[in-house]
């Protein structure tokens, strides 16, 4: 009887202290400063606030942070560790990190306060929380996707595994049931743990966030004889081989084209597809107002002349006739007359209008020259944009050379960079000789500037 009296003050003892651990344990997992950090960014980040991050440290002044501090994360409660982030790349699911950060789906969804898995947007910062026993990331050999009526007992064995494994794998836990299009992954090997669709190896957008007016590619690896296809938001995306299992593809990004999401599409045509979301930034672009003949407006004039352009920088030529950065048209490049993108009013509109291209300085004896090499795809004189060539240098791209006084090309020729191509003027609708240069990229202008000082892609 004493015997037993003694291990019942022990319980008693026990009791006593385990709420006490218990409370330090449930504190949330933790994330350390890193320099540049503020508490506004860090509190961005992990879904919280910086009064509830400043109210679960004890910090009075939120300036006052410093590089290599242990923060306490609040409302993560009964998940332990230190917490880390990079971006999310494209082809990357919650299904796919949570087996790559060996994590259980949900402990992740929360870390990430994810409420719709499919609203993921590439580049968002993906929290994830260091194990302390990272070989629960498995490496993958293959994926494959259920199809319609397929279970999970069928799939386990079209990936010569058992059903255990397959969920044990997927992070499934007990479950028995499959979602048809579910992307799911055989252990042993050497595969990423990618969301993209088997066939697709991978896939680069770049770079992000996509901006007004500028270019955003694409390269995907598959296996040769793979047909890539692709949207992104409004516009086909048009896949060109670089080598026999490496595709680009290059797409501008239309200087109006409002700024928050798009979706980006791509796949196989065999493999289906996979879609994110990538962000787009407002570009940096002033405003004028001009006015113009009125008939400069008219679309009975424009309406015409735009759709045959259209046509023309519509074709993607699969071989690349430029390399390196390009070159200005004049030599005249220290100040330009009106810049790409400028939002303009007419005659008193709204700034539904903007500046397609690049205006450079220039009279009927300063010569054109082609910004870089490739095949010249139109000439001919139109009302509205005056003597007119457009050069295709492959894969999508073109630049326009409007107004001219002389054009010295005809469509078919094959053309240098700096080669000279026709003079300055100012024909068409303009009120004084200049040289209007577009580029176009995947059938949308963008901004000829970015294409002077680096090399695309
Ligand atoms: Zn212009």
């Amino acid at each position: 009887m004493p015997r037993c009296q003694r291990l019942s003050l022990l319980a008693v003892c026990l009791l006593l202290f385990r709420p006490v651990q218990a409370t330090a344990q449930t504190a949330g997992p933790t994330y350390t400063v890193q320099e540049g950090d503020t508490l506004f960014g860090i509190a961005l980040t992990f879904g919280s606030t910086v009064s509830e991050l400043a109210a679960a440290n004890g910090i009075e002044d939120p300036s006052a942070i410093f590089p290599g501090q242990q923060l306490v994360i609040p409302g993560l409660e009964g998940i332990q560790g230190s917490l880390q982030f990079e971006p999310l790349t494209f082809g990357e699911t919650l299904a796919s990190e949570a087996l790559r950060h060996g994590l259980a789906l949900g402990e992740l969804a929360r870390l990430n306060r994810v409420l719709n898995p499919l609203s993921l947007i590439v580049g968002q910062p993906m929290v994830y929380v260091d194990q302390q026993s990272p070989s629960l990331a498995l490496p993958t050999s293959e994926r494959k996707a259920v199809e319609a009526g397929q279970s999970l007992l069928e799939v386990a064995v079209a990936l010569n595994i058992d059903v255990w494994s397959l969920q044990a794998h997927n992070r499934l836990e007990a479950r028995r049931w499959s979602v048809q299009g579910e992307l799911l992954h055989a252990p042993g090997g050497d595969q990423p743990t990618t969301g993209l669709p088997p066939g697709l190896i991978s896939l680069e957008v770049g770079p992000l966030p996509a901006v007004q007016g500028r270019v955003v590619d694409l390269k995907l690896i598959a296996p040769q004889g793979s047909i890539p296809t692709g949207q992104l938001g409004p516009w086909n995306l048009r896949f060109v081989e670089e080598t026999p299992t490496e595709w680009i593809a290059l797409q501008g990004i239309h200087a109006l084209q409002n700024p928050g999401v798009l979706d980006l599409q791509v796949g196989l045509a065999s493999d289906g597809t996979f879609s994110q979301s990538i962000e787009v930034e407002e570009g940096d672009y002033g405003r004028e107002a001009l006015q113009v003949p009125a008939e400069t407006l008219d679309p009975a004039n424009t309406g015409p002349e735009d759709e045959l352009i259209a046509g023309v920088v519509a074709e993607v030529t699969p071989e690349k006739l430029w390399q390196g950065v390009f070159s200005f048209p004049t030599s005249y490049f220290e100040a330009f007359p009106s810049v790409f993108g400028t939002r303009r009013s007419y005659n008193g509109s709204e700034f539904t209008y903007y500046h397609n291209g690049l205006d450079l300085y220039g009279s009927s004896t300063t010569p054109v020259l082609a910004p870089a090499a490739g095949r010249v795809a139109f000439t001919g004189f139109l009302t509205v944009r005056g003597n007119t060539t457009y050069i295709d240098h492959g894969w999508g791209v073109f630049s326009g050379f409007l107004h001219q006084s002389e054009i010295l090309v005809k469509a078919g020729d094959l053309v240098e960079q700096g080669q000279i191509v026709g003079y300055v003027g100012g024909t068409g609708r303009v009120t004084g000789p200049h040289l209007h240069w577009e580029v176009w990229v995947g059938g949308v202008p963008v901004d000829p500037l970015p294409w002077t000082r680096s090399a695309f892609p």
